[in-house]
């Protein structure tokens, strides 16, 4: 007998994956969506990709689905994984598996296939992720999943201690889903992810990076900041030091820490939910090499000279450890290098912070502007009160921005109504470097409201 959730997921599950089901089960094998979509489903969001468990060996659920008319790659035989491709969506379609010993905390050493579904889902993280669903017989919930996930607790299946000892990277996962969820973590799963977060030093970089940058993407980097900062820093060691760092400023009334969680959740605020990957990254690293870079004066007050340069170095130096894209890195670090770059609310300071920008992260200077004002304004407000005034006068300054990009700004050599031939012909210097240090100047006196961007007006000052 179906429940309604039963029913509902039932019609929400998209026909292109019951294609894949029905097919298995058409040739007498047993098949079920898993992990992410019955999770995301129950919740009520049935966006997610929908992933396939099935009795059927590899080879034989890539035959039963050819034969069915359904494109198949073999894209991970190694674990039992084919990709269904049905209406062009893909359908992961495993086959029941556990795995064996880990003896080195990342892989397992053997993959095992089994009969039982039920064997299956025990080799999962967390209960959330280890339920199954079959549109007639139901949801298959052996370690009450359902329930974790209407009261948003993240809980191990198995034994937590086990399980992390396995595989470290659950820790980080763990952190992920509560974040994801707005969960909490279960006390004796968080018992055992603080004792095996040191672990997550024997795991490859590359996918500690993707856990962070999905606990990122999720817009609650500071809860994790605040509850799990010592797995944050045992992921990112460079983070540690923030922790009770005293600031000893008159501008500063939190630690590093907190002061980091607030720009986090600041920057989710002023963008709308929505801030660039490499602005989430700013936030999480801007005053990263704050404590590497603190001083005292003889009144006892702290200062950090240098510590965007930094923290920049830093930035891509982590990041490029954990293999975050070139270009979100670049970009996070030019954010990180200038979010102390004075500015004020006029048009030539707009331009000069757009080619700082443009230095930084070529070709990323106009979404980084943006992103660098909400930094900003997350910074200031996450400071003493006495701070939080510079916020509005960022507000001027993003309407001039906006003005100053809409009336089609000039911060680029490129921009500048001449070109090198220009500089040739009236200047009559020699092609080579020279040419391009008089576009230089020029670019500054434009910069600068000393010149318009016109060519006669550009031309006139070359003969100058
Ligand atoms: P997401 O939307 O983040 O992709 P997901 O649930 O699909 O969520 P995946 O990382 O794609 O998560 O993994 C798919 C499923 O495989 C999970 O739901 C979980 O059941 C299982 N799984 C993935 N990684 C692990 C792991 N390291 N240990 C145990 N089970 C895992
Ligand atoms: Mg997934």
């Amino acid at each position: 007998m179906a429940t309604d959730i039963e029913g509902r997921l039932a019609r929400e599950l998209p026909a292109y994956a019951r294609r894949v089901v029905d097919a298995l089960e058409a040739a007498g094998y047993e098949a079920w969506v898993v992990g992410g979509w019955v999770r995301d489903a129950l919740l009520g969001a049935p966006g997610h990709d929908v992933d396939v468990t099935t009795s059927a060996p590899w080879q034989k659920a890539a035959a039963v689905l050819r034969a069915a008319g359904v494109a198949v790659h073999e894209t991970g035989t190694a674990h039992g994984t084919v990709t269904a491709v049905v209406d062009g969506r893909p359908v992961e379609t495993t086959t029941y598996r556990v795995e064996g010993a880990y003896s080195d905390r990342r892989h397992p050493d053997e993959v095992r296939f089994v009969t039982d579904v039920r064997e299956d889902l025990a080799r999962r993280d967390f209960t959330v992720n280890a339920m199954a669903f079959h549109p007639e017989r139901g949801l298959l919930d052996p370690f009450g999943g359902e329930r974790d996930l209407a009261a948003r607790v993240i809980r191990a299946v198995g034994e937590p201690r086990r399980r992390f000892e396995e595989d470290a990277l659950r820790v980080l996962r763990a952190v992920r889903f509560a974040c994801r969820l707005s969960a909490a973590i279960e006390p004796a799963t968080q018992a055992a992810l603080e004792a095996c977060a040191p672990e997550l030093d024997q795991i490859a970089s590359e996918r500690v990076g993707q856990e962070l940058d999905g606990i990122l993407a999720t817009g609650r980097a500071a809860w994790a900041l605040r509850h799990e900062f010592a797995v944050l820093a045992a992921a990112v060691p460079e983070l540690a030091p923030m922790e009770g760092f005293d600031q000893r400023s008159p501008y500063h009334a939190h630690d590093v820490l907190e002061h980091t969680a607030r720009v986090c959740a600041g920057v989710e605020e002023f963008a709308g939910g929505r801030p660039l990957p490499a602005l989430r990254w700013a936030a999480l690293l801007h005053d990263v090499a704050k404590p590497a870079c603190w001083s005292e004066d003889v009144s006892g007050r702290g200062h950090f000279f240098g510590h965007p340069e930094e923290g920049a170095r830093v930035a891509r130096r982590v990041m490029g450890r954990l293999a975050i894209p070139g270009e979100v890195t670049r970009a996070a670090a030019a954010l990180v290098l200038l979010h102390d770059f004075e500015i004020r609310a006029t048009a030539p300071s707009m331009r000069r912070m757009l080619s700082e920008l443009e230095a930084a992260a070529p070709g990323q200077a106009r979404p980084l502007s943006f992103a660098l004002l909400d930094l900003k304004r997350a910074d200031a407000v996450a400071k003493a009160p006495k701070c939080m005034g510079y916020a509005v006068e960022l507000d001027a300054m993003t309407a001039v921005l906006r003005a100053e990009l809409s009336a089609g700004a000039v911060w680029r050599v490129r921009d500048l109504a001449v070109g090198g031939a220009d500089v040739i012909r009236e200047r009559g210097v020699e092609p080579g470097p020279g040419v391009g240090m008089v576009l230089a100047q020029l670019l500054e006196a434009v910069k600068a409201d000393e010149v318009p961007n016109r060519r006669d007006d550009l031309l006139a000052w070359l003969r100058w």
